[in-house]
């Protein structure tokens, strides 16, 4: 499985808030980021997503009152769990880890900046239907197989290797470089999901020497 040049390597959103001591904490959400450096060595190709929400955001709790976080609220999207107060433009939580070291990542996309909609994926806001521009990206750069690493993997890294596979990507999850959140049984959901799509799971030692 040793990286060519048409694989990319998408390292989803480590940012302070989701690192200990951040408003959304993945737990051992650091741990990840010296293995994501060296395996950054080791691909062609490597972009980073930034979640990056304007303050008043509708994926935060805050923003509905009498509602707590983590508690799930239909909107007109379908279901939104609501979430702390994360990620919001120009704060230092939306930061990348100061750890993180990708000198030549090619790209950061941005997601969930519009304020009515979040976005777990890459690829597609929550809606379903509102591109991140992702996928053309990859399509005009060649790039055919999109290999993921970051947080949290039950969330951000499931929607988005899903998405890509709607996207006729090939797509490998790189297990231990990612962290989960695991809330009411969603790490079992994203192992189910990614299976039945074929999103082969898998260490970093079976992708590259690191
Ligand atoms: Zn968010």
């Amino acid at each position: 499985m040793t990286p060519t040049d048409t694989d990319l390597l998408l390292v989803v959103d480590v940012q302070n808030d989701f690192c200990p001591g951040g408003a959304l904490a993945v737990p051992r959400g650091d741990e990840v980021v010296p293995l994501i450096n060296r395996l950054a060595e080791k691909f062609p190709h490597v972009a980073l997503t930034q979640d990056w929400h304007p303050a008043g955001h509708l994926s935060f709790a805050s923003s509905h009152p009498g509602r707590q976080p983590f508690e799930t609220i239909t909107v007109v999207y379908g279901p939104q769990i609501l979430w702390p107060d994360h990620c919001v433009q120009g704060t230092a939580g939306a930061e990348f880890h100061d750890g993180l070291d990708l000198p030549r990542a090619e790209l950061v996309v941005r997601k969930g900046f519009h304020r009515t909609i979040d976005s777990y994926s890459a690829f597609f806001e929550n809606d379903r239907r509102t591109p991140t521009g992702l996928a053309g990206y990859l399509r005009e750069r060649g790039l055919e197989r999109v290999f993921l690493a970051g947080l949290a993997l039950d969330f951000c890294v499931r929607y988005s290797a899903e998405d890509a596979r709607a996207h006729r990507f090939d797509v490998v999850v790189i297990e231990d470089a990612c962290r989960a959140i695991d809330l009411d049984g969603s790490l079992q959901a994203t192992r189910q999901s990614l299976a039945t799509l074929g999103v082969a799971l898998v260490r970093a030692s079976e992708v590259a020497a690191v």
